[in-house]
């Protein structure tokens, strides 16, 4: 048997039986593969059933609310995706009626989708022999092709773009597509491939090596910190935060004031001073606790500084908005600000 008849027999006789492979709703295996980028399968489960009941049709999302959308996306992370997923979505209502395209090109020139989500529509949605190329298919062929070169650079992901490309069954993209996937997922693992359990050993050339060698791994740089202040203020039982701009990164989510610190400043005395340009009022504040926030580029050293207001009825305020817990839990806010609510509200 061929590289191809051998993966697809396994992969019907092993695939895991999940929510989007039971629907050919280019809409689904579009928003699913949305969330699947840099996220577990386990973990996405719950989120894509909350999503598909609240937006079960590409209409439904297009006239959504971006708030309610961040909403149900909230734990995710990555918002930028949901974003574009949106603006896609709309875009498909508005340009092409509501129909998702199946040509590759009309794909690729919707927001947020790239080369490996044209892949993985045209060919599980649509079946068309569009090769999906995301990390488990690079490790998978890596590995097959003993590939001795970092696979992030073009000539070696064009060259495994090509060898999957070869080897589209006739009229089974969709199933083709996902068992290379599946297998990147269940057996040919980072660590610890299970060659043994592996069908397509015998055209492997890494499994009479070391499989771990491959993909080759690229020297990580070192992730630049940033010290910053975190205010935790008072009024009333209700906390003070502040909206993020409309645009950019996680534009319109709500955080606790934060600013950034040198090291060796006296974060007391900036969180005072903060208070006084800000709020034009004199608080005493007390240190709380440190936390980290690491993000792909940066790691944030958090230092939580606390002060209340006392009980004064006047609750205006020059900038942000006053939350009762319960209030507080009901905003979309950025992920440290999540953490350190629940680390702190009763
Ligand atoms: S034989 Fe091992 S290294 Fe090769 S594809 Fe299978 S699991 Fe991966």
């Amino acid at each position: 048997m061929d590289f191809t008849t051998t993966l697809l027999d396994w992969y019907h006789r092993e695939a895991r039986k999940l929510p989007w492979r039971e629907t050919k709703d280019p809409y689904k295996i579009w928003v699913s593969e949305v969330m699947l980028q840099q996220t577990q399968v386990e973990t996405v489960i719950p989120y894509y059933k909350r999503f598909m009941e609240r937006f079960p049709t590409l209409q439904i999302l297009a006239a959504a609310d971006e708030a309610e959308v961040l909403k149900y996306w909230e734990g995710l992370g990555y918002y930028r995706r949901v974003r574009l997923l949106h603006q896609g979505v709309r875009e498909v209502q508005s340009k092409y009626g509501g129909v998702i395209p199946s040509e590759p090109e009309l794909l690729m020139s919707l927001p947020g989708v790239g080369p490996y989500m044209v892949g993985s529509i045209a060919s599980i949605a649509f079946n068309r022999p569009v090769a999906a190329v995301d990390g488990n298919v690079i490790r998978v062929v890596s590995r097959i092709l003993a590939i001795d070169e970092d696979p992030s650079r073009a000539t070696v992901r064009r060259q495994i773009t090509a060898w999957v490309q070869e080897r589209f069954p006739e009229g089974n993209a969709a199933d083709y597509t996902q068992a290379l996937m599946e297998l990147g997922a269940l057996v040919c693992t980072p660590k610890r491939p299970r060659c043994s359990d592996c069908p397509v050993q015998p055209f492997c050339r890494a499994a009479r090596e070391d499989p771990e060698r491959y993909p080759m791994k690229r020297k990580k740089a070192d992730v630049p910190e940033e010290r910053r202040i975190v205010l935790l203020i008072t009024w009333k039982g209700r906390r003070l935060l502040v909206q993020r701009p409309k645009t950019g990164l996680m534009a319109n989510f709500w955080e606790y004031p934060h600013f950034e610190a040198a090291v060796g400043d006296d974060g007391k005395r900036l969180a005072e001073e903060w208070a006084e340009r800000n709020l034009g009022e004199r608080l005493t504040f007390k240190f709380l606790k440190k936390m980290t926030h690491v993000y792909s580029h940066l790691r944030w050293n958090l230092e939580i500084y606390q002060a209340d207001r006392g009980e004064g009825e006047d609750g205006s305020i020059a900038i942000g908005q006053w939350f009762l817990p319960e209030e507080e839990a009901r905003l979309s806010r950025v992920a440290f600000v999540r953490k350190l609510a629940i680390e702190t509200l009763d």
